[in-house]
């Protein structure tokens, strides 16, 4: 990792998952859910990664968190004194450091919350592991946090169950916040949410990013909200990363016939617009056999023969800094932008009016 404003680095990311059969549960194959993924996460900034269910976003999250295990590739991380560690190496204690630097936000967040425990036992319970602070000072510190998220510290005794889905996930965030990280994975974080609540919870995320000087890895299926939160992205299909680029530039000129369909796909706001939806043939390929060349072929509408038995490489285009791109024809294609009155028209609002009235009214 060579440039000092870069905090995490991805490299040749691979998430392969052995398939067994047989009595004896013989290994006959692989599901390869991530199969090759590079990016980068600068300091200060949000990556959106997107892509349809089972492209391999959230696997690839979870192998950067360490949650699940990696089956190749790099992942390096700069830590608060410019060192830069290679995280999938880290023996348990040393992990267990720099896992303060690096939390993770779910996707469901009663699923993620223990319905047992008091919200005042869920935030604290990293305080406790991590063993900082005595009972009153950790206190103190869980009732902190909850008036960070918006929530009234008075909440502390109550249960999961007593809150709204945008309160528990409120509760989820204030927990990530307690061990006071820098980089967060946000995986789905808004997508369990009614339509409402999601605005107020990117709006809390985004007011801490600012606050606490946050970094996020935002994983999302949406491109609206991705649209809304992200500084670049990243778009990922059938475990790989098939464009990626500063986040304006994506949606008014993606250069990757994926890119091109997903946002063509945002929903408008008024069911009256009419827009030009590109159908996608088929469904996702299947990741423990992708089809051969580009795994997006089958899909695509731009496809040619040399598509059907080479891959493409995920590379520069010219006269667009910045843009990754992974297509035979990127440099030739002419593909449409996204509907921006659909982006426009969202409930998606990063205005101080929002942000009061969603600090006022938190569900
Ligand atoms: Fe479509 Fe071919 Fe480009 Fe793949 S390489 S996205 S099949 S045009």
């Amino acid at each position: 990792m060579t440039d000092r404003g870069v905090l995490l680095e991805v490299r040749g990311l691979k998430v392969h998952f052995p398939i067994k059969s047989g009595l004896l549960r013989r290994v006959t194959g692989s599901v390869k859910a991530v199969d090759g993924v590079d990016f980068f996460v600068r300091a200060g900034e949000t990556l959106g990664l997107v892509g349809e269910s089972g492209c391999g976003k959230t696997s690839t999250g979870r192998a950067v968190a360490r949650l699940i295990p990696a089956s190749a590739g790099r992942v390096e991380y700069r830590g608060r004194d410019g060192t830069v560690h290679s995280l999938l190496e880290l023996q348990r204690e040393q992990l267990k450091e720099l896992r303060r630097d690096i939390q993770m936000v779910f996707q469901d967040p009663y699923a993620s919350l223990n319905p047992r425990m008091t919200v005042g036992t869920i935030v604290g319970a990293p305080l406790v592991v991590y063993g900082i602070g005595d009972r009153g000072a950790r206190r103190e510190r869980v009732r902190e946090l909850l008036s960070l998220v918006g929530l009234s510290p008075e909440h502390v005794n109550r249960f999961p169950h007593e809150f709204s889905g945008g309160q528990r996930q409120r509760i989820g965030i204030a927990r990530a916040m307690a061990l006071d990280p820098r980089l967060i994975i946000c995986d789905e974080p808004v997508s369990a949410l009614d339509v409402s609540v999601q605005a107020q919870i990117l709006n809390l995320l985004e007011e801490l990013k600012e606050r606490l000087q946050l970094s996020y890895l935002f994983i999302a299926h949406d491109l609206s909200v991705i649209h809304h939160v992200s500084d670049r992205v990243a778009v990922m299909y059938l475990g790989k990363i098939v464009e990626q680029a500063e986040s304006e530039a994506l949606y008014q000129a993606p250069q990757h016939p994926y890119t091109e369909a997903l946002l063509s796909a945002i929903p408008a706001p008024d069911p009256e617009i009419e827009s030009d939806h590109i159908l996608l043939a088929g469904e996702v390929g299947d990741p423990s056999d992708p089809p051969p060349g580009c795994a997006f072929h089958p899909r695509c509408h731009y496809a040619v023969e040399e598509c059907r038995v080479r891959p493409p490489a995920l590379g520069p285009v010219d006269g667009a800094a910045g843009r990754l791109v992974s297509c035979h024809l990127a440099a030739e294609l002419a593909l449409q932008a996204a509907p921006h009155q659909h982006l426009a028209g969202r409930h998606l609002t990063l205005d101080a009016e929002a942000l009061k009235r969603a600090r006022r009214t938190p569900r």
